[in-house]
């Protein structure tokens, strides 16, 4: 089932005549300026030439018309257009791009191009003193534009306020999330009772957050590998008095292994080229070495005083300072004691064991690891009820591997750091757990490891002490910034979100699964609270506006739903249990979702095969595809049954709780040590009830929008890939939204609202008119141009632009 594209024309565009200058598809530039040479009115196509003089024939329904206003003239607003279709709202965003107005708006939505270049002059003292308390469409778009009507509504309405901020990896949204934040905490008061300035911590912990967060991508030198939705808690005079912070995800499998040409979390490398001499030294590391964790893609150890040192240095010293407003001095010792024990436990690799001659006689089967032998022993025992004896010596069993000589020292360098012992790190490297109930009496057995689960468990620790660490300093920053806050005011936020784009890589995994839905929900979101909230409130303010069938994310966002709680989570389960050979978990997961997803009618028609690897043959896909409606994106299940499961290495709890440094005990999570036997802490679970809180919070606030394009992938400046930004403007639904808004009216305002703004506009005799029939007057005598308004039951509906003219009317007296 493909979705309706959203490119498409309605029949009242597409008439053309022969000479016609039109815009006809093309596959570099998008759409080409072309010239109608004939039409063909049975096959309904147009024949259609170019300056270099060739001619081809397109479909009718691909071409439109052009809008010759003239290269340097442009809207401000798409919806100001004549002509509301991809083809001009790509022209007009190019148009805009080329003179550094990377702003655009769509009715109410903020269309932002990147500009990869620094643009100060947008963003000084004075304009945003410009943009403070002026009614929206009045100044040239602009983020502040954007916050300062979030802000005005929070007043007025006594509501929550969100901007969600859209767009690919590397489109903008996190600086443009930074843009909108410095405006509300310059422009806005703090409450006379905080002592420090809010304003100075909502600002430090941007710093922080992406040091710990962000990491250079194929997409984005600075990408951020986390969702977040930040929140500024306003009292009701307006003065700012607290923050807080949601993060979503941590991308974790980036601090053990980064793809080609990627790299890990920037906080390493900055540590590295910041740090001094003697810091460095007692955490025994060194700044020309290369460590597996940090440069194991291919990435260089830095040159010493090279310009990459010297920038990564200082923003070194500047993440030491903003942390030094949240942490005190031993916390922050601890940090760093934390990073250099990841790098450490990084350089740990494993050997076999010489095994003793007993474990070799008796050959195992060539699919068993000694852990699911032994956990199918015990299974047995239990089962059974037969005495202990069989499984009473599996605990004792020898380690199948031991830690490889050249890296013990690494090993006992990470458990100093940490205040652990290397033994016990030691032991839940080359031992798993178990919990055998037999008869009601729980016993514990410890099997040991293969070589592969040994270095899958290290990765596993190291994740887990890095994730534990990012939400620690994100627990600390929301108690900083809520110190002042009294907690039993009731107060209203703004809240700004901004989360991962869409993601389609070269291989797609679980994160990008979990990230691409993220995306979906807030398309769905978007559909359904803005485009079709606009086609309800035409319906109830009784005007006659074309309706329009819009996309729908229903089938794809429930087809997700559904793969990732009943399959993933049930087979992750069985997994936890041992029920499935640990050896082909992620392949039967795959012929699972193959099985119930694939290729069936309803919801789950988005997913598709993907072509079987090799020889062909069932059980041979590793993967399925999904159409998003950004497009499809393949997907690998190697290793989703592992990354959906948070509790793999239950035993790192107990040594967490009993290390010497509180911060480490306080990272223990004791609710998942091991003596609570088998269990699954689905990642998935836990992501999608975030997602559903999310979204929740979302629908009780009065929601604004940004959508950030991403001009190139080559983050150059002023470099406009038409083609490129077209699918981008394609997939975010800004074509239906232009439509929606030019066949209606953008501008809605409260009449009794306008009533009193515009009162001193007629003489006293209307004072008796209702408001209505008031501004109806006011629109009659000032001959407003009666194609550009309407009057509702309780609004009066504006066209792009009207507002403008009405309020320069009202402050010119008329
Ligand atoms: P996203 O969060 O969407 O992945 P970012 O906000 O990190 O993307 O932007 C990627 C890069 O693009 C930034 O590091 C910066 O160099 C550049 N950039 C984005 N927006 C702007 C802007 N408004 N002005 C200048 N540069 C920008
Ligand atoms: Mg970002």
């Amino acid at each position: 089932m493909d979705r309706p594209s959203a490119g498409s024309q309605s029949p009242r565009d597409s008439h053309f005549e022969i000479d016609d200058i039109v815009w006809s598809p093309c596959a570099n530039l998008g759409y080409r300026r072309s010239r109608v040479v004939s039409i063909d009115q049975q096959t309904d196509s147009i024949y259609v030439g170019d300056n270099s003089g060739s001619q081809h024939a397109v479909r009718k329904s691909e071409v439109r018309p052009f809008y010759d206003v003239g290269e340097t003239r442009t809207f401000q607003d798409n919806t100001e257009m004549v002509h509301l279709d991809d083809a001009n709202i790509l022209d007009n965003l190019r148009k805009r791009y080329v003179k550094d107005e990377i702003y655009t708006y769509t009715a109410n939505v903020l269309l932002a191009v990147n500009p990869y270049k620094e643009l100060p002059q947008l963003y000084t003292k004075e304009v945003m003193s410009r943009y403070w308390g002026k009614n929206p469409g009045t100044l040239p778009p602009h983020p502040y534009a954007t916050a300062d009507v979030a802000y005005r509504q929070l007043l007025r309405d006594r509501k929550n306020q969100a901007l969600v901020i859209s767009g690919e990896s590397g489109a903008g949204k996190t600086e443009t999330a930074k843009i909108t934040m410095r405006y509300l905490t310059s422009m806005s008061r703090t409450d006379a009772a905080q002592g420090t300035r809010i304003q100075e911590k909502i600002i430090a912990a941007n710093p922080i957050l992406e040091s710990f967060g962000n990491a250079t991508t194929v997409m984005n030198l600075n990408s951020s590998r986390f969702g977040k939705y930040n929140e500024m808690m306003f009292n009701p005079v307006g003065s700012l008095v607290g923050a807080g912070i949601r993060t979503f995800l941590l991308e974790s499998s980036r601090v053990v292994f980064q793809q080609k040409g990627e790299k890990n979390y920037h906080v390493f490398y900055e540590l590295l080229a910041g740090m001094e001499e003697e810091d460095l030294d007692s955490l025994c590391l060194d700044r020309q070495s290369s460590y597996k964790l940090l440069h194991s893609s291919g990435t260089k150890p830095l040159q010493e005083k090279s310009v990459e040192s010297q920038r990564l240095g200082k923003q070194f010293k500047e993440l030491k300072q903003a942390l030094s407003i949240f942490i005190d001095d031993e916390t922050d010792t601890t940090i760093w004691q934390v990073l250099g024990a990841l790098i450490h436990l990084g350089e740990v690799d494993f050997v076999e064991a010489s095994r003793p001659e007993d474990l070799v006689s008796s050959e195992p089967s060539p699919c068993a690891s000694p852990c699911s032998a032994a956990a199918a022993s015990a299974s047995a025992a239990s089962a059974s009820g037969t005495a202990a004896a069989a499984t009473a010596d599996v605990g004792t069993q020898p380690a199948t591997v031991e830690i490889h000589p050249d890296t013990e020292e690494s090993l006992e360098t990470a458990a100093d750091l940490l205040g652990m012992g290397a033994l016990s790190i030691a032991k839940i490297l080359k031992f798993k757990e178990m919990h055998v109930n037999r008869q009601g009496r729980v016993s514990h057995i410890k099997c040991p490891r293969t070589l592969a689960q040994a270095r899958q468990t290290l990765q596993c620790i190291i994740k887990i002490l890095y994730t534990r660490l990012f939400e620690k300093i994100v627990a600390r920053i929301n108690e900083v910034s809520n110190a002042g806050a009294n907690p039993d005011a009731h107060y209203q936020n703004i809240g700004t979100l901004d989360i991962y784009g869409f993601e389609r890589l070269e291989h797609n995994s679980f994160e990008q699964l979990c990230i691409n839905l993220a995306n979906e929900r807030l398309q769905q979101f978007f559909v359904e609270e803005v485009l079709e909230a606009e086609q309800r409130m035409y319906a109830e303010e009784r005007l006659s506006v074309t309706e329009m069938e819009l996309p729908d994310s229903a089938p794809v966002v429930f087809g997700i739903q559904a793969l990732l709680t009943k399959l993933l989570d049930e087979h992750s389960l069985r997994a936890v249990k041992n029920l499935v050979r640990t050896e082909d978990k992620d392949q039967k997961f795959c012929e699972l979702v193959h099985s119930k997803l694939v290729g069936k009618r309803g919801p789950i028609m988005a997913l598709r095969l993907k072509a079987s690897r090799g020889n062909g043959g069932p059980g041979l896909h590793d993967g399925f595809q999904i159409s998003h409606y950004a497009g499809a994106v393949s997907y690998s299940t190697k290793g989703w049954i592992d990354k959906n499961n948070d509790s793999l290495v239950p035993e790192i709890e107990t040594v967490l709780a009993e290390a010497e440094t509180p911060l480490l005990q306080e990272m223990a999570d004791t609710s998942r040590t091991a003596h609570s036997g088998e269990r699954l802490c689905s990642v998935s679970s836990r992501y999608l009830s975030n997602l559903t809180d999310l979204l929740e919070t979302l629908k009780q606030c009065s929601v604004h929008y940004i959508r950030c394009f991403n001009p190139n992938q080559e983050r150059k400046p002023g470099l406009f890939k038409p083609k490129y930004v077209l699918d981008q403007v394609i997939q975010c639904g800004t074509v239906e939204l232009v439509k929606i808004m030019h066949y209606g009216f953008p501008h809605r305002c409260v009449l009794k609202d306008l009533r009193g703004r515009f009162q001193k506009l007629l003489p006293p005799e209307f004072a008796h008119y209702s408001d209505r029939d008031f501004m109806h007057a006011v629109m009659l005598a000032w001959e407003i141009d009666d194609s550009q308004w309407t009057l509702g039951t309780s609004r009066l509906f504006l066209k792009a632009g009207q507002l403008r003219a009405l309020e320069e009317l009202r402050d010119t007296g008329g």
